[in-house]
């Protein structure tokens, strides 16, 4: 998980997010509610989203947009918080196994749970979150170093089975790179471009580069 910096609300939420949530908090049928709560999933919205993370799951940095089309998730959950559902700085673009219901769905650990869960877009990540690789194990894991930071790598899933042996694949071959940084200036910039936001699991090549003091 890397810092986010969020991009300005969508010119449609600026339009319609008073009218869409008055309308889905005074919704009388299920039928009605589904009719407005779906409103969230515009297409302007979506596209601001994918832009703002570069395409990215908010939470695990894998890539989704060139395989599904990602899902715009509410970090306070519309279920629990159905005021929030329009709510610009509610939302983030997540990849569908963080956001489903094994992991994240509808839990949101409040202060006294040990959360908040850690917010890109507001949060620094690295405070909460150690990202470590284990040259010898091959191994690319999320610690937490903060309550919040374990609540978050747990509840997420951040070092589920799937999602770390690819990841750990991933930062083995940038470790290997790196041995060469130093004197071989196109390993150098295939390092720094793995660290760009754009980058899956930026977090971990920016580990590996800042100790080269690149
Ligand atoms: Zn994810």
């Amino acid at each position: 998980m890397i810092k986010i910096t969020r991009l300005p609300k969508p010119g449609v939420l600026d339009r319609h997010q008073k009218a869409w949530t008055r309308a889905l908090l005074a919704a009388g049928s299920d039928a009605d509610k589904r009719r407005w709560e779906k409103k969230y999933r515009h297409r302007e919205i979506k596209d601001v989203l994918v832009s703002m993370f570069r395409g990215k799951c908010a939470y695990c940095e894998s890539k989704i947009s060139h395989i599904e089309y990602g899902h715009i998730e509410h970090f306070r959950p519309k279920s629990r918080f159905l005021e929030l559902t329009f709510e610009w700085s509610n939302l983030l673009l997540s990849c569908p196994i963080c956001n489903g219901s094994e992991y994240k769905g509808d839990r949101f650990p409040e202060e006294h749970e040990g959360g908040p869960l850690i917010n890109p877009c507001v949060d620094t990540p690295d405070e909460h979150l150690e990202f470590v690789f284990d040259p010898i194990a091959k191994l690319a894991t999320v610690i937490g170093k903060t309550p919040r930071g374990t609540i978050t790598e747990v509840l997420l899933g951040l070092n589920r089975n799937d999602l770390r042996a690819y990841r750990s694949k991933h930062i083995s071959r940038l470790f290997v790179l790196a041995s060469y940084a130093e004197t071989d200036p196109v390993a150098k910039e295939l390092l720094v471009e793995a660290c760009k936001a754009d980058s899956e699991y930026a977090a971990f090549a920016r580990v590996i580069a800042d100790e080269l003091g690149l």
